[in-house]
């Protein structure tokens, strides 16, 4: 089949390789000239494991093309992706949605033949009904069906996820399109990815439901870690055993500094705007989102604690920026209010992480940059593992020893025991788990 798929970002792009590594014509469209030229030249915009060798190996079979003109490449495609960015909108955070419609626009009049348009970006529901009338105002002799198909993939295992999904989506209100849509996908159902077809508005609601359900997860599991300090429990252990009992399941129990990234902040405040929209109020949607806004700042003032309640002129470490591990994206991330936090308080933050950097710096130009975990802890007063990249999972101990000024690791995200830091003569601190710490 001929895809074309317009905005080639994290969405857009894995989507596109994937689709042209199960043996689909696709053409990425984007209108970044510098990012086609530069993924024309076989350089990623992300980092994203794994996604250069995909995006080579397919660039190289003549399945994945970049280009600018959208055009020519919405005129050759049987099924049309929107997969544009829906940031929260300045002021209210509803959805932005002037990249879709405006993507829309310019899908409308270049669209012949039969054709699907399916939307990928995370829309509102009722997104498609709008997306349907843009095309017939605009073109109304265009043969086009309107679908939604949310996507799903998690950032740092986008590939896998997008070859290997737990379902696919696909929101139709017109026949034509179930078609097309099955066969896109038929490689990922005959390994089992259950393809399930529902209504556009129920698919559209599904993105938003399933997002901000993980994001109360985490905050639940974050909840108790809080209570768990305060009377004496260990959050990992109430986490392991509830996760045991299959109906809670044990993903996305992970206590730490608060959920981010480009997904679950903006869903979940669009998804409490779309209900106050119909008179629907969610509160533990709208609890959720007061309690990690609350939390990222808690993650400051622990720090802040952890040193004697001041920092002014202190010095202190932070392993991992990006608001999690294999990924280059700083949207949101909890290390920006925490380091923004520590900066207002007065103290001289140094920082590494493998790959955000360059993201980071836009966000938190203040930061001394470093090229490793021990260059970060040069000289400090404290060194805070703010993200779990796994090259922070075995740091040498008798080596930062020496580099710190003071023995201090606080460890948000829980990955390391009193057991394995007590011999370095560290002091520790972590998240839920006051039986590990180590005054
Ligand atoms: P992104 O910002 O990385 O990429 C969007 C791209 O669209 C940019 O390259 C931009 O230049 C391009 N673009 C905008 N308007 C265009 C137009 N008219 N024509 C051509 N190109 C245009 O965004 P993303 O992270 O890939 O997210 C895209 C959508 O997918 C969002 O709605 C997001 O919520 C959703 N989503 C994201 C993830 C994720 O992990 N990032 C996961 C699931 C769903």
């Amino acid at each position: 089949m001929k895809i074309t798929i317009v905005g080639a970002g994290y969405v857009g792009l894995v989507s596109g390789a994937c689709f042209a590594d199960f043996g689909h014509d696709v053409t990425c469209v984007d209108k970044d000239d510098a990012k086609i030229s530069a993924l024309s030249d076989g350089i990623m915009p992300i980092y994203e494991p794994g996604l250069d060798a995909l995006v080579a190996k397919n660039a190289g079979a003549d399945r994945l093309n970049f280009s600018t003109d959208l055009v020519t490449a919405v005129a050759a495609a049987d099924v049309v992706f929107i997969a544009v960015g829906t940031p929260s909108r300045r002021g209210d955070g509803h959805a932005d949605l002037s990249y879709v419609y405006a993507a829309s626009s310019e899908i409308a009049d270049a669209l012949t033949g039969f054709t699907v348009m399916a939307t990928k970006s995370t829309v509102p529901v009722g997104t498609g009904d709008e997306i349907e009338r843009i095309i017939k105002e605009r073109n109304p002799k265009a043969d086009c069906v309107v679908a939604s198909n949310p996507e799903f993939l998690r950032e740092g295992a986008a590939i896998e996820d997008f070859k290997h999904p737990d379902r696919i989506v696909v929101g139709i209100e017109d026949e034509r399109a179930r078609g097309p849509m099955t066969e896109l996908y038929r490689p990922i159902y005959l390994n089992q990815g259950p393809l399930v077809f529902t209504s556009r508005r129920t698919a559209e609601l599904i993105k938003y439901a399933s997002n901000s359900f993980l994001a109360m997860k985490i905050t639940f599991i974050n909840e108790m870690a809080d209570l768990s300090e305060a009377i004496g429990a260990n959050v990992q252990d109430v986490a392991r055993v509830i996760g045991l009992d299959k109906r809670i399941g044990s993903k996305f129990l992970n206590s730490g500094p608060g959920f981010g990234g480009s997904c679950f902040p903006k869903d979940a405040v669009a998804l409490v705007k779309t209900a106050n929209d119909y008179d629907r109020p969610l509160k533990l949607v709208e609890t959720t989102i007061a309690v990690n806004e609350r939390r990222k700042r808690n993650m400051a003032s622990k720090i802040i604690d952890a040193m004697g309640g001041e920092v002014r002129g202190k010095r202190i470490g932070l392993l991992g920026l990006t608001f999690k591990p294999n990924t280059d994206d700083m949207r949101d991330a909890p290390s920006i209010a925490i380091a923004q936090t520590l900066n207002g308080e007065g103290a001289q933050i140094s920082a590494f992480d493998p790959e955000g950097m360059a993201q980071a710096e836009l966000e938190l130009p203040f930061l001394n940059y470093c090229n490793s975990a021990y260059s970060a802890a040069q000289d400090a007063d404290a060194l805070v593992i703010v993200t779990e990249w796994d090259q922070f999972r075995a740091l040498d101990f008798t080596r930062l020893k020496t580099l710190m000024k003071t023995p201090l690791l606080i460890d948000l995200r829980n990955i390391y025991r009193r057991s394995e830091i007590e011999p370095f003569g560290f002091k520790y601190r972590c998240v839920g788990r006051p039986g590990e710490e180590i005054a």
